[in-house]
C-alpha cells in the first residue's frame, strides 16, 4: 500500500463524479435530518400536528406511539411504571433499529450530527491533524454510568442533561433563545470535537450512540465496497469517516467487502468522497455469531474495538 494522503478530502471525488454525486449522501442526511425536525415543528409552529413530542417520546398523526428505548430503560430503572403506549413505542423504535442499523439514528435522525459534523469539516480545513486518543470503550462505560445513575438515585438523572433531548426540545418548543445551558452543552460538544478529541463525543463518549450501536448490531442496512479493486489508497474515506477504524477491513482483499461492524452510521460519506465509487450502501445479510462464540469476539474480528 502506498503512503496515506493527507490532501483535503472532496476534491478528488468532485473531479471524478461532479459536486452533486460527491455529495449525495450528505444532502440525503441533511434532508433527512430537516424532515425528522419538520415532522415535530409543524405544530407548534402552524397548528398543524403530524408529530407530538420529541424524540424521547412522541405520538404521530394521533396513532402511532414512538420511544426512545433508552429513555424507557432509564425510566424504568429509576422505578417509574411506563405507559402502555410507551412500551409500545419503544418496542417498535427497537425493532425498527435492530432490523435496520442501529446508529442510522446518530447519522440521519440525531439533532447533534451537524454539530460534530461541522466541528470534523472545520478541523480538516484548519489541517488539526492531532488530538487526544480517547478510547472507544469508554462510550459504553458512560451508558453503563447512566443506567446506573437511574438505578440508584430513582430519578432520570441523564435526560436533565442529554445534549440530544436538550437540543431537540429547545428547537421543538422554539426556546433555543433562552436556552443558556443548551447553547451551553452544544458549544462544548463542538469545541471538544475540534480542539480536544476528533469525533470525540460521537465516537468515544455519547451513550445514546453507544446503545444504539448494540441495538442494531445485527441490522441489515450496511456499507460495502464491491469495487474495492479500485482502490488507491488515498484514504479520503478515511479522513471524512467519523469511526474510520471499521472502513479498513473492507478494504482488505481477504473476508468480506461488507462492514458489519456496529460503529458504522451508515452516513454514506465514504461513497461521496471515494474518487472510484468503491462503496455502495444496500441491504446485507447480518453477520451473526457462529455457534458458541461470544458476540464481542464476532466484532473483534473485523477490528471493531466495541
Ligand atoms: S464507513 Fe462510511 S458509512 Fe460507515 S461511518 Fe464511515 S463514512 Fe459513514
Ligand atoms: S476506498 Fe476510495 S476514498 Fe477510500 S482509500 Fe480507496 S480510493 Fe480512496
Amino acid at each position: 500500500m502506498s503512503a496515506p494522503s493527507r490532501r483535503r478530502p472532496g476534491p478528488a471525488a468532485v473531479a471524478a463524479k461532479g459536486r452533486l454525486r460527491a455529495n449525495g449522501w450528505l444532502i440525503a442526511r441533511r434532508t433527512a435530518q430537516a424532515a425528522f425536525l419538520a415532522l415535530f415543528l409543524t405544530g407548534p409552529l402552524f397548528g398543524v400536528w403530524i408529530t407530538k413530542g420529541t424524540l424521547a417520546a412522541s405520538e404521530t398523526l394521533g396513532v402511532l406511539p414512538l420511544t426512545d428505548p433508552l429513555v424507557l430503560a432509564q425510566s424504568l430503572l429509576a422505578g417509574h411504571a411506563p405507559e402502555t403506549a410507551a412500551v409500545i413505542g419503544a418496542i417498535l423504535v427497537l425493532g425498527a433499529y435492530a432490523l435496520l442499523r442501529g446508529r442510522l439514528y446518530c447519522s440521519w435522525v440525531c439533532p447533534i450530527n451537524p454539530v460534530t459534523d461541522a466541528a470534523a469539516a472545520l478541523r480538516r480545513r484548519l489541517g488539526l491533524k492531532e488530538g487526544t486518543a480517547l478510547n472507544r470503550r469508554l462510550r459504553h462505560m458512560v451508558l453503563a454510568a447512566v443506567l446506573l445513575a437511574s438505578l440508584v438515585t430513582g430519578v432520570v438523572v441523564w435526560e436533565a442533561v442529554n445534549p440530544v433531548t436538550l437540543l431537540h426540545r429547545s428547537l421543538v418548543f422554539g426556546s433555543l433563545a433562552a436556552g443558556g445551558l443548551v447553547w451551553t452543552v452544544v458549544a462544548a460538544i463542538f469545541l471538544f470535537d475540534l480542539a480536544v478529541a476528533p469525533r470525540g463525543w460521537c465516537g468515544h463518549l455519547c451513550p445514546v450512540g453507544a446503545f444504539y450501536a448494540r441495538v442494531g448490531r445485527f441490522g441489515t442496512v450496511a456499507v460495502a465496497a464491491p469495487r474495492r479493486a479500485a482502490c488507491d489508497h488515498c484514504m479520503d474515506c478515511y479522513q471524512v469517516c467519523p469511526e474510520p477504524h471499521v472502513i479498513a477491513p473492507a478494504l482488505r482483499d481477504t473476508g468480506t467487502d461488507v462492514i458489519h461492524s456496529p460503529d458504522c452510521t451508515a452516513c454514506g460519506r465514504c461513497i461521496d468522497v471515494c474518487p472510484h465509487d468503491v462503496f455502495a450502501l444496500g441491504l446485507h445479510r447480518p453477520r451473526l455469531p457462529a455457534a458458541g462464540t461470544p458476540v464481542g469476539a464476532t466484532a473483534l474480528r473485523q477490528g471493531d474495538p466495541s
